[in-house]
C-alpha cells in the first residue's frame, strides 16, 4: 500500500528519520541513500518498511501497522504487535467494534486482574464504568495500549 512519507511522519519525525540515516551512512552517502530510503518507504510494503525502520535503522519514533503495513507515530502496541488505528487493532484481535468499545482488547488483563482480586464476576457482565475502574488500577500492566512514539 503506498504512502507518502508526510502521511507517515510529522516534520520532526522525518527530521529524525533523517538524522538516523545520516548517522548509518555518514554525511556524503547520505544525499544518495536517503532518496532511496524514501522511495523503499513510500512504496514498499509493510515488511519493507519493518526491514528498513526497526530492522536496519531501529529507530524509535515509529512503527508499521502489521495489519495493514503502514507507518505510524500514533497508535496501539498490542501484545508484541503494532496497529495504526482502532479498525486495524480489531482486526489483529479478531474482534468486533461491540466488542471493542467494552474494551475486549483488555480481555486478559481485566481477567487477570478480577482472578487476582478474588473478584467473581465475569467481565462480560461489567458495564463500562466499572471496566473503566479496573483499567484505572491496571493500566501499567496492560499487554496493549494506545500510545504516540517519538
Ligand atoms: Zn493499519
Amino acid at each position: 500500500m503506498k504512502q507518502k512519507l508526510s502521511e507517515m511522519l510529522s516534520e520532526s519525525g522525518i527530521e529524525k528519520l533523517k538524522a538516523v540515516v545520516k548517522e548509518k551512512v555518514g554525511d556524503k552517502a547520505f544525499d544518495f541513500i536517503y532518496p532511496a530510503v524514501v522511495k523503499a518507504l513510500e512504496e514498499g510494503d509493510g515488511e519493507v518498511r519493518t526491514q528498513i525502520l526497526i530492522d536496519w535503522l531501529d529507530v524509535e519514533f515509529c512503527r508499521v501497522c502489521s495489519v495493514c503495513g503502514k507507518v505510524f507515530q500514533e497508535g496501539w502496541y498490542n501484545m508484541g504487535e503494532y496497529a495504526c488505528s482502532d479498525e486495524c487493532v480489531m482486526k489483529q484481535d479478531g474482534i468486533s467494534k461491540e466488542e471493542f468499545d467494552k474494551f475486549q482488547i483488555y480481555k486478559g488483563t481485566i481477567e487477570n486482574y478480577l482472578a487476582d482480586t478474588e473478584d467473581s464476576r465475569n467481565i462480560d457482565d461489567l458495564t463500562k464504568e466499572e471496566i473503566d475502574e479496573i483499567m484505572d488500577n491496571v493500566l501499567d500492566e496492560c499487554d496493549a495500549y494506545y500510545t504516540s512514539w517519538e
